[in-house]
């Protein structure tokens, strides 16, 4: 009797060993399939706007006594955009590295959510857009990395004015909650359908709103909230209606 439990325990332990390989299997067979997807999804987005430049480089040299303020326009245009991407491309491949270690300070919310409104004012105040801070006078402060918490603020800010249109007004709410800081940032804009809610956090995720689509970007902001989000151990959360406007809610850990 003594045997015959020992072989059961044996085929017990070895059905779960079994399972727990086929788990890991499938784990990092569907982590290497993200990532191929990925690849291929940067490629194709850097191959467009080099393509224009090399077009337009044609152009020119073809007719080089003729005008060329349309082709540098787009040039440029271009150029910015592969900015961008490679930029965004490079944050999102440091927030994304589990061996890069978390620096760990405490963070003034209040003054890096100002540096951040204070950046973006110029661009609000073109679309008459406007941004609000709401603050308790007690800053509540973070814990974590200022570097990436500010690139977390920008991006949400960025795309609240982005997609506010005009006399919008967009408000950047901060307040702590037990031992978290709450950050609440809220437009008036064009909205997110429930569908697309669903796959906001996705790399290279735009929405196929039309309204959307005429905004550049180049669909990493919200990917990169996410990543710094997790480093943070805090969490993220979206309330939005279409045509209504949207709300951005962040939990951090208090400083
Ligand atoms: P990007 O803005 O560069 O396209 P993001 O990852 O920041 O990329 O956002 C993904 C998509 O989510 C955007 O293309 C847009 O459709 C939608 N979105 C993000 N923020 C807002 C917002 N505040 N209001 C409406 N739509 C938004």
């Amino acid at each position: 009797a003594l045997e015959i439990g020992r072989d059961v325990g044996r085929s017990i332990v070895n059905a779960r060993l079994f399972e727990l390989e086929r788990r890991m299997t499938a784990e990092l067979r569907r982590a290497d399939r993200a990532k191929t997807v990925l690849f291929s999804t940067v490629s194709h987005e850097l191959k467009n706007p080099l393509a224009s430049i090399m077009g337009h480089l044609e152009l020119l040299k073809e007719d080089p006594s003729g005008d060329p303020s349309w082709s540098l326009k787009v040039m440029e245009r271009n150029t910015h955009r592969l900015q961008g991407l490679v930029d965004d491309l490079l944050t999102l491949a440091k927030v994304s590295d589990p061996d890069r270690p978390l620096v760990r300070e405490r963070v003034d919310m209040v003054a890096l959510v100002r540096n951040a409104v204070d950046m973006f004012l110029p661009r609000a105040a073109q679309e008459n857009v406007t941004i609000a801070v709401q603050a308790p006078p007690q800053a509540p402060s973070a814990w974590g990395s200022p570097e990436e918490l500010a690139r977390l603020v920008d991006n949400l800010i960025s795309n609240a004015v982005k997609y506010t249109t005009d006399g919008g007004a967009v408000t950047v709410r901060l307040r702590t909650v037990g031992d978290r800081v709450e950050l609440v940032c809220s437009d008036q804009g064009i909205g997110i359908s429930k569908a697309d809610q669903r796959s906001l956090f996705t790399e290279f995720f735009r929405s196929t709103n039309p309204d959307a689509l005429e905004v550049p970007g180049t669909g990493l902001g919200l990917s990169i909230v996410q990543r710094i989000v997790a480093r943070h151990h805090g969490t993220v959360a979206v309330d939005s209606e279409l045509g209504k406007g949207t709300s951005f809610t962040v939990l951090l850990p208090t400083g």
